[in-house]
Formats: C-alpha cells, structure tokens, sequence
C-alpha cells in the first residue's frame, strides 16, 4: 500500500492545497490519503472526484494523523526541502515497494514539528529548495513508480476523459470515440 499523509492544515487558507495533496495522491498512483480532523471538507471533494472519475482509492480523516505516522508498518518518508535527495533514495523506496512493504508518504503545511523528522525513516527534498508539497508529492510518487502511475485504469468511473489534440471529450466508461448516440462533450 502506498499512502499520503496530510500533516496540519489551516481551514481557509490551506483548503485547496489540502484538496490537491488528495487529488494527486490519487491520480499519481497512491492508495489513500489521509487528512487531519481540520480537513473533512476535502476529504468531502476528493471522495467526490473518486465516485466520479474512478478508483479504487481511499479517503480518510483521523484525529490524530501523528498516530498514523507513530504506528505506521513500513517505510515513513517525510518530504522537506531539508531532505536527501529524492534521486538518491528512489531505489530504496522502489525495493520497499517491490517488497510489499507499505509506505508512508508525509507532506506538511506549515511547520512541521521535529518528531517527525525523527520519527521518518527517510527525510526527503525534491531539489532543496522551498516548493510545494503538491510538487513534491508529485515528483516522489513518479519517482517511485517509475512512470508506470501514467497508464494507470480506474475502476467504477461514470465519467471518463478521452485525451484530445483540441477540445474536451468526456464519456460514460465503455463508449467509444466515435461519436456514437449517448456520447457527450462536456466542459467541466
Ligand atoms: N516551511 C515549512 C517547513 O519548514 O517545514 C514547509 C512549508 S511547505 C509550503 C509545505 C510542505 O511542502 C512541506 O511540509 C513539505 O512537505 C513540502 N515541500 C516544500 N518544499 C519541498 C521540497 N523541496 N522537497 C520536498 N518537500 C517539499
């Protein structure tokens, strides 16, 4: 299993980053994310996303996402720009994950407290320089999965994008590009 934990979240200001930590998590290949008791508003928008454009893909909310992180069986990797290198510690994360072994991927906010630091098996910087969790996120999960997040299947989807040179096409699973009856183009 791989996982995304979302630590801390100011209600306002961090809505949509928390939001996009859970829709990348999803897109890029992770099998859940898990937010904090302040977050259940994107939890609420990333369940959505799911029931519509597929999974499988879980959504949680814990009181207390420091637990998660404590009890967790497996690999714990803390993304900071304070970190090792990303390049030098993918072929680890990949033997975790060729292993079985479940991982722990851990973005924060603002400031994260320095148990967690402590508490990661692995620290890890997407450049050492100050970004974005969305970006690290992103980046560590395609490292990890070498690409192969890219040609992902969704399962129980009622929506579908079908990829355009122009324009926007969106069906129902299972039809065709031909522009058959019950087919539509949607903007979203
Ligand atoms: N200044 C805060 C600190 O010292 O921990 C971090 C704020 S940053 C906007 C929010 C999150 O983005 C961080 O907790 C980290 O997970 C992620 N992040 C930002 N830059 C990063 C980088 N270069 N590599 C990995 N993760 C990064």
């Amino acid at each position: 299993e791989v996982a995304v934990l979302r630590l801390g979240h100011r209600p306002g200001r961090d809505d949509r980053m928390t939001t996009h930590v859970g829709l990348t998590a999803r897109a890029l290949g992770a099998d859940r994310v898990v937010f904090g008791p302040k977050a259940s508003g994107s939890a609420d928008t990333v369940r959505d996303i799911t029931d519509r454009f597929g999974g499988p893909f879980e959504v949680e909310v814990t009181d207390a996402p420091k637990a998660t992180i404590s009890d967790w069986v497996g690999p714990v990797v803390h993304l900071t720009m304070y970190g090792l290198p990303i390049q030098d510690v993918q072929g680890d994360l990949r033997a975790s994950l060729d292993a079985g072994d479940p991982i722990l991927f851990v973005v924060g906010a603002e400031k994260v407290d320095f148990d967690v630091y402590e508490r990661a098996d692995y620290n890890v910087a997407v450049t050492n320089q100050p970004h974005s969790e969305v970006a690290s996120l992103a980046v560590t999960l395609d490292r990890l999965f070498d690409g192969a997040e890219l040609d992902r299947e969704w399962e129980d989807a009622d929506r579908e994008v079908i990829p355009k040179e122009t324009g926007k096409r969106v069906v129902e699973p299972g039809e065709s590009d031909e522009g058959g009856s019950g087919s539509a183009d949607r903007a979203e």
